[in-house]
């Protein structure tokens, strides 16, 4: 199908029947007159009375502990850029869906129109009530930085702004991955990171807490390397500025590197540039919808790399999916009041870990695969391996429990996962 062609689709795909991707649907019965007497006047008097005294049951008596607003403000949407609210909306409900479809949770998406911290941060705390937890979307950096941090802080359910951790849990699972089946060790691997953005900084802080060594992190922004005698670099930037007065460029820091992280620019990274790198390199080329290298030219230049993309038309692929579902269901389940460091780096070693599981027969043929296995083409699972769920959200749920987060324990975990599972 042409270009043209697909757009067409979409729109189509869009707007007919009903506009956009989800709607509301009644969880109860409401066939009869006594039906509708309960689910609002007058029987819906005595649950308010309930939560009234008792606040904590509005997870008894209502949706809240499986509802999860999806906020943006339409500031960096997908690869799109600053585009607004309302254009933002077709992507917010499509995260909604995703949501749902792989972990039941129901979604509000709410596009706001506010775009400084404080705005943001006033509406979204006033929001608590209704929801059991915040995902946030799209929202530029540097703002983002100080929206999270500030909503983490003032807000007593998980709030997590899927672009920053959701990216650096997955891509955290396929480097541990990746540097196993190359035998390398994190504490020990040279890696250059492209970009000095929402998705890169939080990446690196991740891979930071896996072991990599904050000397042998080189890091780019646009404007070049970041060194010690860049002055216009902010305080986020600044940790990251490197001591090494031997890069300039990023074809110098490429030389000898284990590991390329792009988080920036499609077609940035040239062939000759992998092919400097330390035997049996890594490439995780990210930028949406063109990677820093395509894969097909990082490929042919060498035999000994293992590849990674945004991409789902090549194999592993960086996507959040693996990640956001589970944790939030995890999240919700204890109904802990964060989302912290423990349950992230959770995540990730859940998902580093079920890769190299058997692959089920259905996985295979969901992929029109054969046989993937752990290896050089398969560091990562795959979106739609239904064993996601259970094995991440329970490692999610149980790294809220040690960590202290969680409001609920759950003591029968074997009982949890068959939930989980139906
Ligand atoms: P962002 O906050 O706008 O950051 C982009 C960063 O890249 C900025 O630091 C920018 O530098 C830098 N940059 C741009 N062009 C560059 C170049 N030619 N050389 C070096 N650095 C360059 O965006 P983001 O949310 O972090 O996302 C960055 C990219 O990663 C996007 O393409 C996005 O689609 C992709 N991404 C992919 C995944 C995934 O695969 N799962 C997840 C998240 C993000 P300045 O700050 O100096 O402008
Ligand atoms: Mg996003």
């Amino acid at each position: 199908m042409n270009k043209t062609n697909r757009n067409l689709d979409a729109l189509n795909y869009h707007s007919k029947g009903r506009p956009g991707k989800i709607q509301v649907v009644p969880t109860k019965p409401t066939n009869s007159q006594r039906d509708l007497t309960m689910a609002y006047s007058p029987g819906v008097a005595q649950p308010c009375l309930e939560i009234a005294k008792n606040v904590d049951d509005v997870y008894k008596y209502t949706a809240k502990g499986n509802l999860v607003a999806v906020i943006s403000n339409g500031t960096a949407v997908l690869g799109l850029g600053n585009i607004g609210p309302e254009a933002s909306k077709p992507v917010m409900e499509g995260k909604g869906l995703l949501f749902k479809i792989y972990a039941d949770i129901d979604v509000f998406d709410l596009e706001i129109n506010a775009t400084t911290v404080d705005e943001f941060v006033n509406i979204v705390k006033a929001l608590e009530p209704t929801f059991g937890g915040i995902n946030l979307e799209d929202i530029s950096a540097p703002t983002c930085f100080e929206i999270e941090r500030r909503l983490k802080a003032e807000m007593n359910i998980p709030v997590m702004h899927d672009d920053q951790h959701g990216t650096a849990i997955i891509s955290g699972a396929a480097l541990m991955n990746a540097c196993e089946l190359q035998g390398k060790k994190l504490s020990e691997i040279k890696m250059v990171v492209n970009g000095a953005g929402a998705a890169a900084v939080s990446c690196s802080k991740m891979y930071l807490s896996l072991g990599v060594k904050p000397e042998n992190m080189v890091m780019f922004d646009i404007n070049g390397v970041l060194d010690q005698s860049r002055t216009d670099l902010d305080a986020m930037r600044q940790q990251f500025a490197t001591s090494r007065t031997d890069v300039k460029t990023l074809a110098d820091a490429m030389k000898d590197a284990d590991v390329f992280v792009g988080l920036s620019a499609g077609n940035v990274v040239k062939p000759d540039m992998v092919r400097s790198m330390a035997p049996n390199p890594i490439v995780f080329a990210m930028a949406n919808p063109e990677p820093e290298i395509d894969y097909e030219s990082a490929i042919a230049t060498r035999d000994d790399l293992i590849m990674a993309t945004g991409r789902s038309d090549f194999p592993n692929q960086v996507n959040n999916v693996l990640g956001f579902p589970y944790i939030f269901r995890g999240a919700l389940d204890v109904r802990a009041t964060a989302i912290n460091e423990e349950m992230k780096q959770a995540a990730a070693i859940a998902i580093a870990e079920l890769t190299k599981k058997p692959v089920p027969e259905a996985v295979n043929l969901a992929y029109n695969a054969k046989n993937l296995k752990f290896g050089r083409d398969y560091i990562i699972p795959k979106p739609m391996d239904q064993r996601l769920i259970t094995e991440v959200s329970i490692a999610v749920a149980k790294a809220a429990v040690a960590s202290g987060v969680a409001r609920k324990v759950i003591t029968d975990w074997d009982a949890y996962a068959e939930e989980l599972r139906s």
